[in-house]
């Protein structure tokens, strides 16, 4: 190891692996630490049964931005998969995002007419002026039959409460296709990266000095005595002691099962919109990538709440944390030594095409290249 790096990438995440890699093309050096004892960060895959898991969550890579794909696309070949999920209500499946093929299975309906006129009878039959909640709001947006088998319970799985104590603005509108379209994205680029995600990853920092296992903050002074600057992509809050406080999280909790058949569930993701199952949805792992093994794995995903220790999955982007992010960013804007990136420095929900495109012009940025 040296001793002197012009950059100490805190984070083996996508953040800090776009960085890496374009700060040592540009010549400079560069050591990644990374508490965990894989790279990849929350995107990353292993492989169980010859099959790609996806440890943190399923990932789907989508995007508009041609260049994203562009560049993504240095480093893996992305399979056709398109995300189409499911839903699962006592036994009932429906397609999503709600589109033609859920009404015709909702109502019988066939033409987009017919499923307009019955989503507009619907809405009018069961409309509330002033929504007081998202139980409410919902029903204004799509009518009772939607809410009931689609929504309810599974928000309130999510969210922990009922809809009728949840506000209404939490949605603004829901989107609705009037086309026999399953797809789930608009972006005109999707896939999943062939080999998984964390060979993407591997690829994208090779050539640079990793440590796992390496907690930053525990020896913070050590580490940054290393390097002329540091970028951290852990949590913003954490870097600064709580010292204003615990920015919140909502997380999430996996029962991951390997199954003696071929085919579970016959589709990578299915959502239970029911309020009996405990679950949220369960993930098929093999389905992402085509997988004819003869075994299979399936992850079973609870919503669950977040104290400190617990792993960090989405930003609680409320009035209360918005305000201590800010106390918190304002403290990070005067490190003059420190970039802080990514969905935990900068406490934001970033899908992986933007957390490249940020990286991208950080690095840019840092190398006055821009
Ligand atoms: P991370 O991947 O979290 O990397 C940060 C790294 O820093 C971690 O490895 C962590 O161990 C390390 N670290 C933290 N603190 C320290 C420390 N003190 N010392 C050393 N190391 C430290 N995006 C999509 O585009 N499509 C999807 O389908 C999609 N699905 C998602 C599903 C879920 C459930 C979630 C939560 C997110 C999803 N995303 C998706 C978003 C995607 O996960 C993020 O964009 C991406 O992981 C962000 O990368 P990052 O490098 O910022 O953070």
């Amino acid at each position: 190891m040296n001793t002197k790096y012009d950059f100490l990438i805190v984070g083996a995440g996508l953040y800090g692996a776009v960085f890496a890699h374009e700060a040592k093309k540009a010549g400079k050096t560069c050591l990644m630490i990374d508490k965990r004892n894989h790279v990849a960060g929350n995107i990353y895959t292993e492989k169980i049964e010859d099959i790609q898991v996806h440890k943190y969550g399923a990932h789907i890579f989508h995007t508009s931005k041609k260049d994203i794909w562009a560049y993504v696309n240095q480093f893996t070949e992305f399979n056709r998969y398109i995300n189409s999920p499911l839903a699962n209500y006592h036994g009932e499946i429906y397609n999503l995002p709600f589109n033609m093929n859920t009404f015709n299975k909702m109502w019988g309906v066939v033409t987009p007419d017919e499923a307009q006129a019955k989503v507009e009878e619907q809405r009018r039959e069961s409309y509330v002026e002033n929504p007081q909640n998202l139980e409410e709001q919902a029903i204004n947006l799509v009518g009772p039959d939607i809410y009931e088998k689609l929504i309810r319970g599974y928000t309130e799985k999510q969210w922990g409460r009922p809809c009728t104590e949840i506000p209404a603005f939490i949605i603004r509108r829901l989107p609705v296709r009037f086309t026999y379209d399953n797809n789930y994205f608009n972006d005109p680029y999707q896939g999943i990266p062939i080999g998984g995600y964390t060979a993407m990853i591997e690829r994208m920092i090779e050539g640079i000095e990793v440590k796992l296992n390496t907690d930053y903050l525990v020896e913070k002074e050590k580490w940054d005595s290393m390097a002329d600057k540091v970028v951290y992509t852990g949590p913003v809050d954490a870097y600064f002691d709580y010292q204003f406080g615990v920015l919140e999280y909502r997380s999430l909790r996996f029962e991951t099962e390997v199954l003696d058949i071929p085919n579970y569930q016959g589709n990578a993701v299915v959502n239970y919109t029911d309020s009996e199952t405990p679950y949220t949805r369960i993930i098929e792992h093999k389905h992402f990538e085509f997988g004819q093994q003869p075994k299979t794995v399936i992850s079973r995903e609870y919503s669950a709440e977040w104290k400190l220790g617990d792993e960090r999955y989405y930003p609680i982007n409320d009035d209360k944390n918005n305000k201590l992010h800010e106390q918190y960013k304002a403290l990070a804007d005067t490190q003059s030594k420190v970039i802080f990136g990514g969905r935990l420095g900068e406490y934001k929900y970033y899908d992986m095409d933007q957390v490249v495109e940020v990286a991208l012009q950080k690095v840019q940025e840092v190398l006055g290249h821009k």
